[in-house]
Order: C-alpha cells, then sequence, then structure tokens
C-alpha cells in the first residue's frame, strides 16, 4: 500500500496533472454548493456523477502521467548511450541536415556539436577546412582512399576510408532511418576510428614482410647446395635424406613466399600491372608446369577447351598464374592415386566474364569447413592428416587476386568425392577496379 501511494505522489507531481489539480478546487466548490441547495436525492446523483467522472480522470492522468515518465527515460537513457558510445554517431535527416553529433564524433572530427548540429551538408562543404573531415565521411566519394565492404546498396552500408594528412583510418557504417510507414526520415551513420588499429596492422605485416625477406636469402642458399649435393655420387640412404631435406626446402620457400605475398597484399602493395591475354593459352601452359607434380601423385590432367580458340581477358598475368597454380597443385596434392583433375574455361551467358574451374575426384572438404576456406592460415581437418605441410595461405591470397580482377571465387565440394573450384574474370578491362584493394576476412 505504501508502494502504491509513493507512486501516487510521484506521478501527482507530474505536469500531466496540472490540469487534473487545476479543476479539482472548482469542482470541490461546485459540489459543496450542491450539497446546500440541491434536494438530497439530486444530491446523491450529482456527488456519484462528479465522483465517477473524477476517477476517471484521475486514472487516466494517472496512466498518462507515468507513459510519459516512461517515455522521457527510456529518451534519457538512449541519449546518455549515444554521448558516452565510443564510436562517433552522426544522424542526418534526407536534406543533409545534422540533428546528432555525439562525443565520440566530436574528438575523431575535432568539431563541436554545437558547430554541426542544425547545419545542412552539402559536398561543397568539403572545400572549407574545417569541416572537409565530416564532409568526407558524409559523402565518400570525396575522400581519398574508399574500400566498400559491403555490396552497393545494401544497407548498412560499410566502407573504409584512409585519410594521409592527418593518417586517419575509419570505418563507416551507414543506415536508413524509416519510419513503420517505410517512409525515410534520415540516415545514421557510426564512425568507427580505426587509426591504431590499422597502424598495428601495419607493422605487424612489415615484421612479417622483412622476416620472411631475411629467410628467403639463406632459404635459396641452403636448396642450391642440397641440390648440387644431390648431384654427387650418393648412397641410397644418402639419396632419400637429401630428398627429404629438399622437399623440406621447397616447402619452407613457398611458405616464406605466400607469407611474403600476404604481407604486401594487406599493405595494399602487391603492385598489379594489366596485359591482355590469351586465357586458353594460359591454362594450357600452367597445366603444363605442374605436369610433373601430376606424374608424381599419379593424378591425370585434363583440359577441356572451348570451341572458340581465343579468349582474350585483361588480367596480371603473374599473379593470375599463383592462382591457377594454386588450385591445380591443390587439386593434385588433395587427390587420390590414379584420381583426375579438369580444367574448363567458359565465356558466363549474357555477362562479360569468364568462367574457369578446376575440378578434383579428391578428398573433398568438410561441409562445415567450407565458409572459412579462403581465410588467412585455415586448413581443413582433413587435409592436416592427409598432408601435414601447407601454409593454408594459397586460397587466401587467390581470393584477393581474384577480387583485384573485379573476378569472384567459390567452391562446390563433397567429402571423398572431389572438389569443384570455380573463379571468374572479366573480358572487359572496364570492369577492373581502379586501386588496389585489400579483401580481408570479414
Ligand atoms: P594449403 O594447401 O597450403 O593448406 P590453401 O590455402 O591452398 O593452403 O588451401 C587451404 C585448405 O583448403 C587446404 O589446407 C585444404 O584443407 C583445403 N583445400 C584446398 N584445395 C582443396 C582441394 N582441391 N581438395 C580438398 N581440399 C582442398
Amino acid at each position: 500500500m505504501k508502494r502504491y501511494w509513493q507512486k501516487f505522489l510521484l506521478y501527482a507531481q507530474l505536469p500531466e496533472m496540472r490540469l487534473f489539480w487545476f479543476f479539482l478546487p472548482f469542482l470541490i466548490i461546485l459540489l459543496t454548493v450542491n450539497i446546500f441547495y440541491l434536494p438530497k436525492l439530486l444530491i446523491f446523483a450529482t456527488v456519484a456523477i462528479f465522483f465517477v467522472l473524477g476517477a476517471i480522470i484521475l486514472v487516466n492522468n494517472l496512466r498518462l502521467a507515468r507513459s510519459n515518465l516512461e517515455i522521457k527515460i527510456e529518451r534519457n537513457e538512449l541519449k546518455s548511450i549515444i554521448t558516452n558510445l565510443r564510436d562517433g554517431v552522426i544522424a542526418y535527416d534526407p536534406n543533409f541536415k545534422i540533428v546528432i553529433f555525439n562525443r565520440a564524433a566530436e574528438e575523431i572530427f575535432n568539431l563541436q556539436a554545437q558547430e554541426t548540429i542544425g547545419q545542412f551538408f552539402s559536398p561543397e562543404r568539403a572545400r572549407e577546412p574545417r569541416f572537409k573531415l565530416l564532409s568526407q565521411a558524409i559523402f565518400p566519394s570525396l575522400a581519398p582512399l574508399v574500400i566498400r565492404r559491403s555490396e552497393f546498396g545494401v544497407y548498412p552500408q560499410i566502407i573504409d576510408l584512409s585519410f594521409d594528412e592527418p593518417q586517419i583510418e575509419l570505418r563507416v557504417s551507414t543506415d536508413k532511418i524509416i519510419d513503420s510507414n517505410g517512409q525515410l526520415l534520415g540516415f545514421v551513420k557510426l564512425v568507427h576510428d580505426r587509426t591504431r588499429e590499422v597502424e598495428l596492422m601495419r607493422s605487424k605485416s612489415e615484421f612479417i614482410a622483412v622476416a620472411s625477406h631475411q629467410l628467403r636469402t639463406p632459404l635459396t642458399g641452403v636448396h642450391w647446395a642440397l641440390e648440387s649435393l644431390s648431384k654427387q655420387t650418393l648412397s641410397e640412404e644418402q639419396k632419400g635424406l637429401l630428398n627429404i631435406a629438399l622437399q623440406e626446402t621447397t616447402n619452407l620457400s613457398k611458405i616464406v613466399n605466400d607469407l611474403l605475398d600476404v604481407s604486401k597484399i594487406e599493405e595494399g602493395k602487391f603492385g598489379y600491372q594489366f596485359e591482355n591475354i590469351n586465357i586458353i593459352d594460359f591454362i594450357k601452359e600452367t597445366i603444363v608446369s605442374v605436369q610433373d607434380l601430376a606424374k608424381q601423385f599419379g593424378v591425370k590432367l585434363y583440359f577441356q577447351k572451348p570451341e572458340e580458340p581465343s579468349i582474350v581477358v585483361p588480367v596480371d598475368s603473374q599473379k593470375l598464374g599463383i592462382v591457377l597454380f594454386n588450385l591445380l597443385d591443390n587439386a593434385i596434392r588433395y587427390n587420390v592415386a590414379n584420381g583426375q583433375v579438369i580444367a574448363t574455361v567458359e565465356r558466363v551467358k549474357n555477362e562479360p566474364y569468364v568462367q574457369i574451374s578446376v575440378k578434383d575426384t579428391g578428398v573433398g572438404i568438410p561441409a562445415d569447413q567450407i565458409n572459412k576456406l579462403f581465410t588467412k592460415f585455415f586448413r581443413a581437418d582433413n587435409a592436416v592428416k592427409f598432408a601435414p605441410g601447407g601454409s593454408g595461405l594459397g586460397l587466401y591470397i587467390a581470393k584477393n587476386i581474384i577480387k583485384r580482377h573485379s573476378g569472384e571465387i567459390r567452391v562446390e565440394s563433397e567429402i571423398n568425392r572431389g572438389s569443384t573450384f570455380y573463379f571468374t574474370l572479366p573480358t572487359d578491362s572496364k570492369l577492373i577496379p581502379l586501386k588496389e584493394i585489400v579483401y580481408g576476412e570479414e
């Protein structure tokens, strides 16, 4: 009972109750006058009516007061959450008038909320030095380097922005604000400052680049020395040991080279050079280069050529060689004795693309691990048992190279039946992205 009374006292003080308290004395006066001047039956009827009406009004006002109080609490809670978020929050209406600019946004953009809230933004405002960074975050096409992390036109839109002077790295997620009728009310941007993260990543990949570079020279020396040794007259046992050593140095060189490639890719410095090539000849030549390996593993290689003699594609042939070699190499290594590898190339119907596939009859990939296949250092359980050597970097590198060509890479696989890797390449150079883009693992 005491709790209800305390609640009543709380709601009774709210502004929504003012009207009720204002009219209460008049009602009491009216009631008193009635009691003195009306006959008894009417007095009873009026008191009853006043009492019922009063009760209805009181209950309704109390309800209104309570829900308004709840809304106020929610709104303030939301405001304090937005204010204290570690990421910047900017909201603006469809005319680009800023309505929310939180504390983190103030720090990132070096601006005060008062300077921005209520202001209209347009690309022209990027000319004002003070508002340049904010305008570039609102209109990303004005930023010096933009990396799209989500599909075009799909919300939330996620993009990474890089600025040189000063060095700032931002990840901006933009979402629409829509009311219950589907009408657009504005946009909200969540701005995450990744400058420190990117710096750490850069120094980590610099370390890997230097370390793998330093490893490469002595490794080549060891390999060369072992090769020279293998040309001498040796006992069968010595030959066997030497072959193991040679094989291991080859594996190690591949891992070191993969690490070097990954660090260059992640720094955006893989250095692509595009030229027009005949993809049919290119596949033929790459197949020839893995012929010895296929023999060693007892695997047969086939190339199903299309009818037309030539399909010209704009590619970086050295980088594409890494992709195709890696797919063929995997298809041979993760195959069974007397297995097959079939490569194909064909034009994609009604699209300016070609699709290349490498199909094998090998161990396959467990269904629950397919989605991790193109991530860094990932090796499927069956492969680790089957072939312990391997970096798990080949497919990650392949995905980056194919994406850089504006293509897609994917796999279909059935465990113990085999896998087919497919990738596409554009036939039109206009489809190739202008800048080198890092496709991470998100
Ligand atoms: P690596 O071959 O050095 O392990 P990759 O990045 O080339 O690295 O491949 C990653 C993993 O994908 C492999 O370890 C293996 O589990 C799986 N994989 C790739 N190609 C095939 C294939 N043709 N058949 C079965 N598994 C494959």
